[in-house]
């Protein structure tokens, strides 16, 4: 089961993966984990992200796509795997299919978890967290019972980030980056919308069912 996870920053798109790590035993593979375990490994093409990295510039698109042919062609990766943040372009996306035929492989299924801008910017928006152990609150959909926290006492605070400006520009950016893979992966019939902004619980029962369903 070859799967590829789309969704907006504060989706819940790593939660979900992680779901369907457990209930596929298949890894989940990020483009940074790639890029850390290649430089680890010291494979050339490790070397090489390591050097752009380190000067601060952005990997180049052959580079990327050599280390994800080799990760994808490790043991691991034999009965599936979960891409997660590659690719981001509609020419990464045609490497990425020259390297599932290589393979002799094709990608089982495109997930986005859709939330709408506003649903996440109210997400954002409303978000307290414990200075002391962390534990998250929002204002209207989990709000603590009195000022402070209610698993230590301690202070909460808002991210700097979680702000409506930020948000709007990190979706902004998404969303524009985003639509042409979209329509790449509806285009080759294997693109599939959920709605995230249903119960995490809900959201992996539906994830689970469109993957049952599919043929491989
Ligand atoms: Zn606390």
């Amino acid at each position: 089961m070859q799967l590829l996870m789309m969704g907006p920053p504060g989706a819940g798109k790593g939660t979900q993966a992680a779901k369907l790590v457990k209930q596929f035993k298949i890894p989940q593979i990020s483009t940074g984990d790639m890029f850390r375990a290649a430089v680890k490994e010291g494979t050339e093409l490790g070397k090489q992200a390591k050097a752009c990295m380190e000067a601060g510039k952005l990997v180049p698109d052959e580079v990327t796509i050599g280390i994800v042919r080799e990760r994808l062609a490790k043991d691991d990766c034999k009965g599936g795997f979960i891409l997660d943040g590659f690719p981001r372009t509609v020419e990464q996306a045609d490497a990425l299919t020259k390297i599932l035929n290589e393979l002799g492989k094709k990608l089982t299924r495109v997930l986005n978890i859709h939330v709408p801008a506003e649903d996440l910017i109210e997400r954002a928006v409303g978000r307290r967290i414990c200075k002391k152990c962390g534990a998250t609150y929002h204002v209207k959909f989990n709000p603590p019972k009195g000022a402070n926290c209610d698993e230590c006492g301690g202070e909460l605070y808002q991210r700097g980030d979680d702000n409506e400006e930020t948000m709007k520009n990190r979706l902004g950016v998404y969303e524009a980056s985003t639509r042409p893979l979209i329509d790449y992966y509806k285009i080759a019939g294997v693109y599939t919308e959920i709605d995230g902004r249903q119960p995490i619980d809900k959201v992996t029962e539906d994830l689970v069912n469109v993957l049952s369903s599919v043929k491989e």
